[in-house]
C-alpha cells in the first residue's frame, strides 16, 4: 500500500511508519508542522495530528482523490461536517479509538447498559502527560455507547498509552470494567485494517466498527 501520513513526526506517526513498513507499505507523502514531502500519489491518507490540521488534510485527499483514515481527537462539529462532505467523494474512516478491545467494550456497554440503569456510573481515563485533550475521545465514545451523562475524571501522568475504567455502583456493590492499551501497536494494527478497508470502498463515512464488521 502507498499511504500518506499527517502527523508523521508524532508518537502515533512514528509507530504507524514502523508497523506499516514492516509489512512492505510505502509512505509516499509525509506532513507535519512546517514539513510537506509529496513523493507520489497516495492510495490513502492517514491523519493522527491535531484538529488544526484537519482542513488541510481534507484538501490533500481531494487533490489526490484518495480516502482518509483519521484518528485525531478533539474534533468539532465543523470538522465532522467537512469530513462528511469529503466522504461524498471518497471513503473516510473516523474513530477516536482504533483498538479492537475498545470496539468490543463499546458493544458490551451497549448490550448491558440497561442492567445498570438504576446504578450510579462514572468513568476514569488515564493518559500520558503530553495528551492535549481531556476527556479523551475514547471516553466520549464510551459515554455515547452508554447513552447517559456520567462524570468523567481525566488523569494525565507519565507515559500511559490509554486506560479507561467504567464504574457502576449502588449502595451495596460495585462493578468496574477496564480497558488498558499496552502499547501504541494496539491502535496501529486497527489503523492498517482501516486503511486496507478504505482501498476497497468507493466513498462513504465509516467508523472502526464498520471496518471490524466487514472482516467478520
Ligand atoms: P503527538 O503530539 O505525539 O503527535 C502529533 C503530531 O502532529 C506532531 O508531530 C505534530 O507536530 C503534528 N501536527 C500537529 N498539528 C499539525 C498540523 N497542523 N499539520 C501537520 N502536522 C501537525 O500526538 P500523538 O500521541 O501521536 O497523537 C496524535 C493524535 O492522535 C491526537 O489527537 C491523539 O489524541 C490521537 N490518538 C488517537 C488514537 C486513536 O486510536 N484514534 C490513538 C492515539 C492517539
Amino acid at each position: 500500500m502507498r499511504y500518506g501520513l499527517v502527523g508523521a513526526n508524532g508518537k502515533m506517526g512514528v509507530e504507524i511508519q514502523s508497523y506499516f513498513s514492516s509489512l512492505g507499505d510505502l509512505c509516499v507523502l509525509r506532513k507535519d508542522r512546517g514539513v510537506l514531502e509529496e513523493i507520489e500519489r497516495p492510495q490513502v491518507i492517514i491523519d493522527f495530528s491535531s484538529p488544526d490540521a484537519v482542513f488541510e488534510t481534507v484538501e490533500l485527499c481531494r487533490k489526490y482523490s484518495c480516502g482518509l483514515v483519521i484518528g485525531t481527537t478533539a474534533l468539532t462539529e465543523e470538522h465532522f461536517s467537512r469530513l462528511k462532505e469529503l466522504s461524498e467523494h471518497v471513503p473516510v474512516v473516523q474513530s477516536y479509538n482504533f483498538s479492537t478491545g475498545i470496539a468490543i467494550l463499546k458493544r458490551i456497554i451497549k448490550e448491558y447498559a440497561s442492567y445498570f440503569e438504576d446504578w450510579d456510573a462514572a468513568m476514569v481515563e488515564i493518559h500520558h502527560n503530553q495528551k492535549k485533550d481531556a476527556p479523551s475521545g475514547t471516553a466520549k465514545m464510551l459515554k455515547q455507547a452508554l447513552g447517559r451523562e456520567i462524570p468523567i475524571s481525566s488523569i494525565r501522568v507519565g507515559g500511559i498509552f490509554g486506560e479507561h475504567t467504567l464504574i457502576f455502583s449502588n449502595s451495596g456493590e460495585t462493578v468496574e470494567i477496564t480497558h488498558r492499551a499496552l502499547s501504541r501497536r494496539a491502535f496501529v494494527i486497527g489503523v492498517r485494517n482501516a486503511a486496507l478497508f478504505v482501498l476497497g470502498k468507493e466513498k462513504g463515512f465509516f467508523s472502526y466498527d464498520d471496518v471490524l464488521e466487514s472482516a467478520q
